[in-house]
C-alpha cells in the first residue's frame, strides 16, 4: 500500500480539531466528493472513500487515541479496503450523519420511525346577518370532520397489541438497497416507514385509523366581521394521523346586505327621503340606525345629496379601534303630483321670487344653450 495521507490533513483539520470540527468538515468533503455529485469520477471516488475512511477514525474517540499514538498502524488500517461502504456502519453519530446526507441528496422521508402527518384544515362558510357582524354573536355550527378512532386510539389495530412487524422491512421503516458501491436507505413501501402493519383491523374504522364525526362547536363571533373575514379555530380542523397534530377550522363569514344600509369600512350609510317642503324650511326627520329609531335635525336650506354624520353609530372596529359613525344621504323627494291648490302655491311662490315658470324658460337652460352658439 502506497503511503497513506495524514487523516487530519485528508479532513483539512488541525490535530486539536473538535467533533464539531470534524463533523463539519466531513459533511462538506463527503458531499462535495459523493458519487452521485461525479459520475465517472474516479479520482473524486477515491477522494470520498478516504475522506470517509478518515472520518470513521476520527470521530471513535478511542481509534483517534491510538490513530495519534501510533499513526495508520494503531488503528489497523490495511488500506482502503477497511472501508465497507454505507451499508457496513453500525449505530452511532456516523448513522446519523449519513442520515443528514442522504437528506441533503434525496430529500426528507429516509428517517425512520412512525411518521406523523398532519391533520387537514378545514373551512366552514357562515352567513350572517348585518346586525350579526355589526354586534358579533355566538353560534353553535355543525362541523363534519375526521376524529382519531376512539376503538383503536388512532392505531388501526383491534388493539394495540395486534400491531405486527412489517415483513418486507423487519420494522425498520426502512429498505436498504446497494447503488454502486454504498447503501442507499428507502422508505418501506409496505408499511408506510412506520415498520409495523395492522394484521387485525379494529371494527370501527376498518384500519384507517381515523373516522368521520359530525361535532358541534361554540363559535364566537366578534363585532366588526365583514364578508371574507376568516376566524381561525386552531385545532378543530381534522385529527392528525400517527399522533400528529390536528389541522385548524377556517369560519369564513359572509354577511347578508341590510334593506337600506350600507357598509363601507366601519361606517353605516343610508338613504334618507326628505320632502322638499322640509328640505328648504328645516326641521326634525326621523332616521333608523343600528339601535333603534333616532330623531335628527335638518338645517333650512339643505340640498340634496348633503350628507350628515352621527357619530359613534357606526359598526365596532374588528381590532377594537372604536366606533364607524352613521351617514345619512339627503334625498330630497319632488312630489310627482300636486293639487291645483298646491300648484298655485308653487305658482304664487314663483312670483314672488321673479321666476318665469313657463315651460323652456329656465335661466339655466338659457346658459346652456348659450355655450354652443
Ligand atoms: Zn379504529
Ligand atoms: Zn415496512
Amino acid at each position: 500500500m502506497a503511503d497513506k495521507r495524514d487523516y487530519y490533513e485528508i479532513l483539512g483539520v488541525g490535530r486539536d480539531a473538535t467533533d464539531d470540527d470534524l463533523k463539519k468538515s466531513y459533511r462538506k468533503l463527503a458531499l462535495k466528493y459523493h458519487p452521485d455529485k461525479n459520475p465517472g469520477n474516479k479520482a473524486a471516488e477515491e477522494h470520498f472513500k478516504e475522506v470517509n475512511e478518515a472520518y470513521e477514525v476520527l470521530s471513535d474517540p478511542e481509534k483517534r487515541r491510538r490513530y495519534d499514538h501510533y499513526g495508520h498502524q494503531g488503528v489497523g488500517a490495511s488500506g482502503y479496503g477497511g472501508f465497507e461502504g454505507f451499508g457496513g456502519f453500525g449505530a452511532g453519530g456516523f448513522g446519523d450523519i449519513f442520515e443528514d446526507i442522504f437528506e441533503d441528496f434525496f430529500g426528507a422521508g429516509t428517517r425512520r420511525g412512525r411518521r406523523t402527518e398532519k391533520g387537514s384544515d378545514l373551512r366552514y362558510n357562515l352567513e350572517i346577518s348585518f346586525e350579526e357582524a355589526a354586534f358579533g354573536l355566538e353560534t353553535k355550527i355543525n362541523i363534519p370532520r375526521m376524529e382519531t378512532c376512539s376503538g383503536c386510539n388512532g392505531t388501526g389495530a383491534k388493539s394495540s397489541t395486534k400491531l405486527s412487524v412489517c415483513p418486507t422491512c423487519k420494522g425498520n421503516g426502512q429498505i436498504r438497497f446497494q447503488q454502486g458501491f454504498f447503501t442507499l436507505s428507502r422508505t418501506c413501501t409496505h408499511c408506510n416507514g412506520e415498520g409495523r402493519i395492522v394484521t387485525d383491523p379494529c371494527d370501527k374504522c376498518h384500519g384507517k385509523k381515523r373516522v368521520r364525526k359530525e361535532r358541534a362547536l361554540s363559535l364566537k363571533v366578534p363585532p366588526g366581521v365583514e364578508t371574507g373575514t376568516r376566524l381561525r379555530l386552531t385545532g378543530e380542523g381534522e385529527a392528525g394521523i400517527n399522533g400528529g397534530p390536528s389541522g385548524d377550522l377556517y369560519v369564513v363569514i359572509t354577511v347578508r346586505d341590510h334593506p337600506f344600509f350600507v357598509r363601507e369600512g366601519n361606517d353605516i350609510i343610508c338613504n334618507i327621503p326628505v320632502s322638499f317642503v322640509k328640505a328648504i324650511l328645516g326641521g326634525k326627520i326621523e332616521v333608523p340606525t343600528l339601535t333603534g329609531k333616532m330623531s335628527v335635525t335638518i338645517q333650512p336650506g339643505t340640498q340634496p345629496g348633503s350628507m350628515l354624520r352621527i357619530k359613534g353609530k357606526g359598526i365596532a372596529d374588528i381590532k377594537g379601534y372604536g366606533l364607524g359613525d352613521q351617514i345619512i344621504k339627503i334625498n330630497v323627494e319632488i312630489p310627482k303630483k300636486l293639487t291645483p291648490g298646491q300648484k298655485e302655491l308653487l305658482e304664487e311662490y314663483a312670483k314672488t321670487s321673479g321666476e318665469d315658470v313657463g315651460p323652456g324658460s329656465s335661466g339655466f337652460f338659457d346658459k346652456v344653450k348659450n355655450m354652443f352658439e
